[in-house]
């Protein structure tokens, strides 16, 4: 197979109370893993199953559907279990910290703008904190399982930080309350990998 499930890097219970084991093993092992399983059948025999999936979503215009929804899905899950830890969260610092200032003024403005992101996308979708070519910082959203490597993508650029609000994500324990589950996942951020994934 092409493209497998990357083992999550904590136990499910790792990122308790903020987001509960069973979401988290009913995420990756049911939702990423049928994920990984479509994107596979959809590139089966076909030059794509030898890319990686970064060069696929960079071109994803040119491929099924099957490929987009479930390679965004594939890209999108591997970098969001390796964008939380357990006793995680606080504040970014050193240069993502100076980046983020100079983008949006002061951590809390960031975080008030990436929240809104993530509330306003309207059914399913991501919020993302992305570096764009120029090497600036911006917050962005996108439907579905897209996400801003995607040629088709409004807004494009590099994630650092990408937050899942599709209702699988958190309705087991906060139900209609995205914007408590948004609040919630500021205590989980890895932020040491996103300032690898900045540089
Ligand atoms: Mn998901």
């Amino acid at each position: 197979m092409a493209f497998t499930l990357p083992a999550l890097p904590y136990a499910f219970n790792a990122l308790e109370p903020h987001i509960d084991a069973r979401t988290m093993e009913i995420h990756h092992g049911k939702h990423h893993n049928a994920y990984v399983t479509n994107l596979n059948n959809a590139v089966a025999g076909k030059p794509e199953e030898n890319l990686s999936i970064e060069e696929i979503c960079k071109n994803i215009s040119k491929y099924p559907v099957a490929v987009r929804n479930n390679g965004g899905g594939h890209y999108n899950h591997s970098l969001f279990w390796t964008s939380m830890a357990a006793n995680a969260g606080g504040q970014p610092t050193g240069a993502l910290a100076d980046a983020i200032s100079a983008a949006f003024g002061t951590f809390d403005e960031f975080k008030t703008k990436f929240n809104a992101a993530a509330a306003g996308r309207f059914g399913s979708g991501w919020a993302w904190l992305i570096k764009d070519a120029s090497g600036k910082l911006a917050i962005t959203s996108t439907p579905n399982q897209d996400n801003p490597l995607m040629d088709v993508a409004e807004v494009k650029g590099t994630p650092l930080l990408g937050l899942d609000v599709w209702e699988h994500a958190y309705y087991l324990n906060y139900q209609n309350r995205r914007p408590d589950y948004c609040a919630a996942f500021w205590n989980v951020v890895n932020w040491s990998e996103v300032a690898k994934r900045f540089k």
